[in-house]
């Protein structure tokens, strides 16, 4: 039996889980905890908390054999530094993480990256709503929209494992502009904050709430989000021909309502995949799936005898 450690990295907090893993069977989760990012104080002690908590995870828990971290952009897997952060201030692009971390645990524990949105895709198709597939789409609706894919058992990673990312897929040509600097992605339509805009509620949550109890402003914003969302799910379907499609994350919040019009969406939009052939459901593992994912990926990419491509 062996102890894997997984950071995810977040805006507001750092989620943390160890897994054991045996030779036989999935791994178990033995362990989760959680602290403040602190974002705004920088990249510099941003580290220093991740360091602190993996160490900190290593006393409570025991030696580990690998680490994986989850982070919230693009990085550069060759050299493990930070290459664009949306949403976390300060200067990030250059800041060696990899390089640091392995620093802070030590030679023996491998470090690995991998992109949050992909950590969560790990979880829930291995631990999760969408274990025992092969092959699944897994969608995380939050300030941002990021996703993954497993095909045929194996994470799809691409180079500095930017694969999968059907959050900037354009849904509205020429549309609003979007974080990423292209304009009429799904990230610029379908978001929570969209989704409360549009409904003319301070929050998702609100607007959610305000859906349920049949306002009719609500129920429209509602439906167009969704609209989107399984156009971007229609077009994910007949690319990788999943047996689930997961939805996680804050808007996943409005439940039936949403996974309704999520699943007559993704019918509508494409025909070439049996429409029973794959599920929409929501996520399983709730908010510790990328930490989770981040110690998968650890725990593969250690065990890994090739390289992942760079
Ligand atoms: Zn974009």
């Amino acid at each position: 039996m062996s102890l894997h450690l997984g950071l995810d990295l977040g805006g507001t907090n750092i989620k943390v889980c160890v897994l054991a893993s045996a030779d036989d069977g999935a791994p178990t989760v033995v362990h989760t905890t959680q602290g403040p990012t602190c974002a705004d104080q920088g990249p510099t002690a941003v580290v220093e908390r991740l360091a602190e908590l993996a160490h900190q995870a290593i006393s409570d828990v025991g030696d580990v054999v690998s680490m994986g971290v989850g982070v919230p952009g693009r990085f550069n897997a060759s050299d493990g530094t930070i290459d664009f952060f949306p949403n976390l201030p300060g200067p990030w692009p250059g800041t060696p993480v990899r390089g640091l971390l392995s620093e802070a645990v030590g030679p023996r524990v491998p470090v690995s990256l991998i992109n949050d949105a992909r950590a969560f895709t790990l979880a829930e198709s291995t631990l999760g709503a969408a274990a025992g597939t092969s092959t699944a789409v897994c969608i995380v609706l939050g300030t941002g929209i990021g996703a993954g894919a497993v095909i045929d058992g194996r994470l799809l990673y691409g180079r500095h494992g930017r694969a999968g990312e059907l959050g900037h897929q354009v849904v509205l040509p020429g549309g609003p502009l979007c974080g990423c600097g292209n304009r009429g992605c799904l990230e610029a339509v379908a978001t929570s904050s969209t989704f409360a805009f549009m409904a003319g509620r301070p929050t998702a949550h609100e607007a959610a709430e305000a859906a349920r109890r049949g306002d009719q402003r609500a129920l429209a914003a509602l439906d167009t989000v969704a609209d989107y969302l399984g156009l971007a799910i229609a077009n994910a379907v007949t690319v990788f021909c999943p047996e689930r499609v997961v939805i996680g994350g804050g808007i996943a919040e409005a439940g039936d309502m949403l996974m309704d019009r999520l699943r007559s969406a993704a019918d509508r939009h494409q025909t070439w995949v049996d429409h029973s052939w794959y599920e929409v459901m929501p996520a399983a593992l709730g908010p510790t799936a990328g930490a989770v994912g981040a110690a998968l990926w650890g725990l593969q990419s250690a065990a890994s005898t090739t390289t992942i491509a760079a």
